[in-house]
């Protein structure tokens, strides 16, 4: 048995891994959003959109 999850972006159902974890990213095979996991319950798991921006804060 599977986990499902819908995309934020694109609003499809997304097969997650049982042993899913928090902060694991996963790509949505529909549009290629990259999500990020935020939360794994009973009840299911949530996800948001990434951020994926280039690490150059140092300035
Ligand atoms: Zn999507």
């Amino acid at each position: 048995m599977g986990r499902q999850v819908s995309c934020p972006e694109c609003y499809a159902q997304i097969e997650v891994a049982d042993d899913v974890i928090v902060g694991e990213i996963i790509e949505c095979p529909d549009c290629g959003v990259e999500l990020e996991v935020v939360e794994v319950n009973d009840e299911g798991v949530k996800v948001r959109v990434a951020e994926v921006e280039e690490e150059d804060w140092g300035e």
